[in-house]
């Protein structure tokens, strides 16, 4: 057993930033052995996207369906495991990897392990889990396993440039529709947000702490964002007042970003709101609360009241 298998993602024909996360994982695991990265029942021609530096060999999968279905996909990844032999298998914690992966796991016997934040290999495999809601950061092994499977939260790797490698890249054996078992009826788009935070370098987030209750009180927060060439995104009280609309809502229930800094003005820092941000590169904190749990994350911290700090940086923009 010996090598690392990544299970690449697609959807509407295109590949998801999760693929390439799940490469830089595989990367970090190259005492594994080589990476393969299996695209299944997607176009083909995305592979070659797939052949990134690290990678080994682009396996492509033909499935009798258009769209993501569990199991072709489970059939697809119980093929290849006994093909390859693969010693970890690398899939995103998403909803579509969830739709098989503790199944491959249970059907192959391999070990399993899910949310999973940071992998390692030193004479096997250890994998990083963050349990009550990333409270507590628990360390796995898996003694005894030939094969685990492993879903990487999305988010907890930067993804690998696409292309650019010395991949071989083949066809591998299709999956015949025998195994087809449910049926995609369509998507459907969530309601448009006006901007995707997760791309901006810059994120200031607003919390309870602003006092803001509804739109008309963020204004000035969207002023001085722009002002200072920010994206604003907030904590979920305030998106669930309805002041600010669920697309810049940060954390668990949210979205997972890793901007260069983030500035966080009256945000106590809950596990919730923390698993959405601790990632970024720099984060600065502003509250009053000398004992905010964000103050234990963040490298730059004022304990101060926020208002001082947007009117200065208000004057100094
Ligand atoms: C299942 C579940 C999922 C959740 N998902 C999310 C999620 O995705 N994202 C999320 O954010 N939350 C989420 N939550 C909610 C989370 O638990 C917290 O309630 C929330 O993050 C708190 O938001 P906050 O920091 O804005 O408010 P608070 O916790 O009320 O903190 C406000 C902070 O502002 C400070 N402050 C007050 N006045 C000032 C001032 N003048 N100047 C400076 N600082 C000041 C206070 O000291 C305090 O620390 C979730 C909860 C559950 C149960």
């Amino acid at each position: 057993m010996s090598g690392v298998l990544v299970i690449a993602e697609a959807r509407q024909g295109t590949l998801r930033d999760v693929s390439f996360e799940l490469i830089t994982a595989a990367c970090e695991l190259a005492l594994a052995g080589p990476v393969t990265v299996a695209l299944i029942g997607s176009d083909s021609t995305l592979a070659s996207q797939l052949n990134a530096a690290g990678v080994s060999e682009v396996v492509t999968i033909a499935s009798p369906v258009s769209e993501f279905e569990p199991h072709v996909s489970a059939a697809a990844v119980g093929a290849l495991i006994d093909e390859l032999s693969p010693s970890v298998v690398l899939a995103g914690h998403t909803i579509d990897s969830i739709g098989f992966g503790a199944a491959v796991a249970a059907v192959k016997n391999t070990g399993f392990a899910a949310d999973v934040i940071s992998v390692a290999w030193d004479d096997g495999l250890t994998v990083q889990r963050g349990v009550y809601g990333d409270k507590f950061i628990q360390s796995l092994e898996f003694p005894g396993r030939a094969t685990v499977v492993v879903l990487v939260r999305p988010g907890a790797y930067a993804g690998a440039p696409a292309g650019g490698g010395s991949a071989s890249i083949r066809a591998g054996v299709a999956v015949d529709t025998s195994v087809v078992k449910s049926e995609h009826l369509g998507f459907e788009s969530p309601e448009a947000g006006d901007v995707d935070i997760t791309k901006s370098d810059f994120l200031l987030a607003i919390g309870r702490g602003t006092g803001v209750e509804d739109q008309s009180d963020v204004e000035p927060f969207y002023e001085l964002a722009e002002k200072i060439g920010a994206t604003l995104v907030a904590s979920r009280p305030l998106v669930d007042a309805g002041a600010v609309p669920a697309a810049r809502q940060v954390g668990q229930s949210g979205k997972t970003v890793h901007p260069k800094v983030y500035l966080a003005l009256g945000v106590s820092g809950a596990v919730q709101h923390l698993m959405g941000m601790r990632k970024a590169d720099t984060i600065i904190a502003v509250n009053t609360d000398r004992g905010a749990p964000i103050f234990g994350i963040p490298q730059y911290g004022a304990h101060t009241d926020l208002e001082d700090v947007v009117r200065a940086l208000a004057d100094a923009f």
